[in-house]
């Protein structure tokens, strides 16, 4: 039997505000254990929350970004648990008028756009962290920190639209460049600024009703997002193939083992008897605030590629990838002003640049090579000062150094040779080096005129310009 892959995810992303949700205590990571807190975040009984109007503005910058409609009337609701970590007994969330509903996201799969539907988005606070001994040497106990409680989150409920893996991960890098565009969150994935649950179920290939699904838990990476997926898949699968029956759970995928494992039984919505807040009243935002918030958004990630591809005339494969971060789109942009071949630039950011980057596990603004040094050395390039081969070493020198290029070159004399008769000299010593080639060459096999250049550059350190080896070549070999 042939299934279909069908999945819907649901990601959390940390706002990052100065203060909280529902008070004014520090919203910031770090802190040590219960330095930010406050009888409202601590869940005293009689403190009142009050909303954040930044967490609502932002709230709306996403949905915008998103293609939702936002709600002109949306509302709080508690949602009841225990957990040690969250001392009120319920989390103040959104259930049944969250502020955006009914949106779309874009990814490309394989050169294909692809729409995903958003079904909502809702703002909540965070819960606290429970820490336990064994960590900290004391098996007995366990520690609770609260500077994280009240922290505000938006939750983005997708359709059930996505249809692998590769296409989550396409979807949650579409939804972590828009929030980084926006800049309403830091996204840093480590810290947990955002992580997602992906909700995974199998249907026979033609079949209309979705099968039973099983939701995984909190994952922070884009590779454990995709080994959870695909584990989960093959486990199904197996399941459904000896026929036997999904159970319907929540599971928790275990990264060191690479399997996912079954925490408990789906809790349903009625399990958290949810209620509507009765400290918040309900929020009305009217289409001035919202028109407000519209006027204020950036270029997006999808409006950045199109231009990408228009403007500089790159193919789509790189205009996703230099788009795919704002730092990167904006490292681009300054790298490639007034260069001749802007592919020429993009080849250079996403090779050596991205490299750097990722083996140096830092922003893109924090390389050495600035886009400004890019530029410089891409412009020593054009005007003919190095080749393309020298550049290379030049640019390894600008990552371990941070000098700039110009400097780079004249210190370590990499000038690009044009001086003609210099030029003319070596190819001279080249071809009555290599009589045998030439002869061949006369013959008719004219693509050793590539031999021929390697010597030349050989004998000159890859300093010639190899426009003029090559030139000065054909010139005397056909003569
Ligand atoms: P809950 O809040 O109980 O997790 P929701 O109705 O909010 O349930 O759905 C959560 C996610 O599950 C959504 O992203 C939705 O697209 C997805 N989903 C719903 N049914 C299925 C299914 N059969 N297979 C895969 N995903 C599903
Ligand atoms: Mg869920
Ligand atoms: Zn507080």
């Amino acid at each position: 039997m042939e299934y279909e892959v069908v999945i819907g995810l649901e990601v959390h992303t940390q706002l990052s505000t100065k203060s909280k949700i529902f008070c004014g205590c520090s919203a910031r990571f770090g802190a040590n254990p219960n330095e930010n807190t406050c009888p409202v975040c601590l869940g005293m009984p009689g403190s009142l929350p009050l909303l954040n109007s930044e967490v609502v503005n932002r709230a709306i910058k996403a949905g915008l970004a998103t293609n939702c409609t936002i709600a002109s009337k949306t509302k709080f609701d508690r949602k009841n648990y225990f957990y040690p970590d969250l001392p009120k007994g319920y989390q103040i969330s959104q259930y049944d008028m969250p502020i955006a509903i009914n949106g779309r996201i874009d990814i490309h799969v394989n050169g294909v756009k692809k729409s995903i539907g958003v079904t909502r988005i809702h703002m909540e606070e965070d819960a606290g962290k429970l820490i336990h001994g064994e960590n900290l040497g004391d098996q007995s106990s366990s520690y609770v920190d609260l500077n994280r409680a009240g922290v505000p989150l938006l939750e983005i409920v997708s359709e059930p639209d996505i249809r692998s893996s590769e296409e989550a991960k396409k979807y949650l890098g579409k939804i972590k460049a828009i929030l980084e565009y926006l800049d309403v969150s830091d996204c840093n994935m480590e810290e947990g600024s955002l992580r997602c649950d992906a909700n995974i179920s199998l249907r026979p290939v033609g079949r209309k009703e979705f099968g039973t699904r099983t939701e995984v838990k909190n994952m922070n990476s884009f590779r454990f997002l995709k080994r959870a997926i695909d584990y989960e898949v093959e486990r199904q699968r197996q399941i459904l193939e000896d026929g036997g029956a999904i159970i319907q759970e929540t599971r928790l995928y275990d990264s060191d083992r690479d399997m996912t494992m079954s925490m408990r039984s789906k809790e349903e919505a009625h399990d958290y008897r949810y209620f509507p807040e009765p400290d918040l009243e309900p929020l009305v935002i009217d289409s001035a605030w919202i028109e407000k918030v519209r006027a204020s958004l950036p270029e997006l990630p999808d409006a950045k590629f199109e231009r990408f591809v228009e403007q500089y005339d790159l193919p789509e494969y790189d205009a996703e990838v230099l788009t795919a971060s704002r730092q990167i789109a904006d490292y681009y942009e300054t790298a490639v002003k007034d260069a001749k071949n802007p592919k020429t630039v993009s080849n250079w950011v996403m090779g050596e640049v991205l490299r750097i980057v990722k083996e140096q596990n830092i922003s893109p603004e924090q390389c050495a090579v600035t886009p400004a040094m890019l530029n410089d050395m891409i412009g020593l390039i054009d005007t003919g000062v190095i080749s393309g081969k020298i550049a290379k070493t030049v640019f390894e020198e600008m990552a371990k150094t941070g000098a700039d290029p110009k400097t780079i070159v004249e210190q370590k004399g990499l000038v690009q040779i044009t001086d003609t008769s210099f030029i003319e000299e070596e190819v001279g010593k080249v071809i009555s080096a290599n009589p045998e080639q030439v002869a061949q060459y006369k013959a008719g096999k004219t693509k050793l005129i590539g031999y021929f250049v390697g010597q030349v550059m050989r004998a000159t350190k890859g300093k010639a310009s190899p426009e003029s080896v090559n030139r000065i070549l054909r010139q005397k070999l056909d003569q």
